[in-house]
């Protein structure tokens, strides 16, 4: 009993909350969903190394590796995977390595399970694969570190022509997603698995946004209110104390 006279909860109620928070990050042993065809490609989206996150303590981070996660729905961070009406995942019997980790009440799991090797875009293309070269291209010239270099820049004399070369990066991250779409007959949803989340839209972890006029892409300082970011893996719900046992 805790202090309180609760009974410490032990098993899952169902509530559905840690899958509002969003969807798992994906380890190597996950690899098999894809080989099954549980998920595909449009259902997931690349995080790159070093764009920023939120960690699981709610701190802004800079990430270390890439990790591959499962996609909201909705406009909202709601796992794809998660059915409202039955409160349940449909894809439960074969979840990923962090949504069977993860227990509310003890964090110890998820916590164990998030230092196992995370599953890359490479693995799932092939490492010489025509895609993968396309995909290291476009790390090459718009990686977060290349990106952070020229940001700097904006502070010095050069200002104007950081502008440049940042919007320079915009449009051919947008030039790229286009491309494999239309050249590759690509599902316009596996772009953000391809190539990461659009240019256009993590350049506001720098402070910035793109606007544009026509064709014309201008630089513009972001509004300062807190960025709405993806996390680096599950999260769990607020533990409940007490409950009806349920299963999932
Ligand atoms: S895969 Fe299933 S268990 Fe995991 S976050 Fe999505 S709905 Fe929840």
């Amino acid at each position: 009993m805790t202090p309180n006279n609760k009974v410490p909860q032990t098993y899952c109620l169902r509530c559905g909350t840690c899958c509002k928070k969003g969807g798992p990050a994906l380890h190597h042993e996950d690899r098999v969903l894809f080989d099954q065809g549980l998920l595909s490609w449009a259902q997931v989206y690349t995080l790159r190394r070093g764009e920023m996150v939120r960690d699981l303590d709610d701190r802004l981070v800079p990430l270390d590796q890439e990790i591959i996660k499962i996609k909201g729905r909705d406009r909202a961070w709601t796992c794809l995977f998660y059915e409202d009406a039955h409160k349940k995942c449909r894809i439960y019997p074969s979840r990923p390595v962090e949504c069977a980790a993860l227990k509310c009440w003890d964090p110890r799991p998820l916590r164990e399970a998030m230092k196992r090797p995370y599953l890359k875009r490479l693995d799932l293309l092939g490492r010489n694969s025509p895609l993968a070269q396309v995909v290291r291209a476009h790390e090459g010239r718009c990686s977060y570190q290349a990106i952070e270099g020229v940001v700097k820049h904006l502070e010095s004399p050069d200002a104007c022509k950081a502008a440049n070369h940042i919007l320079e990066l915009v449009s051919y991250d947008d030039f790229v997603r286009s491309f494999v779409i239309k050249r590759l007959n690509m599902d316009s949803g596996a772009t953000d698995f391809l190539f990461g989340r659009a240019l256009r839209v993590t350049i506001r972890t720098f402070g910035l946004q793109v606007k544009q006029e026509g064709d014309t892409l201008f630089l513009a300082p972001r509004p300062s209110h807190r960025l709405d970011l993806p996390r680096s893996g599950r999260q769990a719900g607020k533990t409940s104390q007490r409950g009806t046992k349920t299963g999932h």
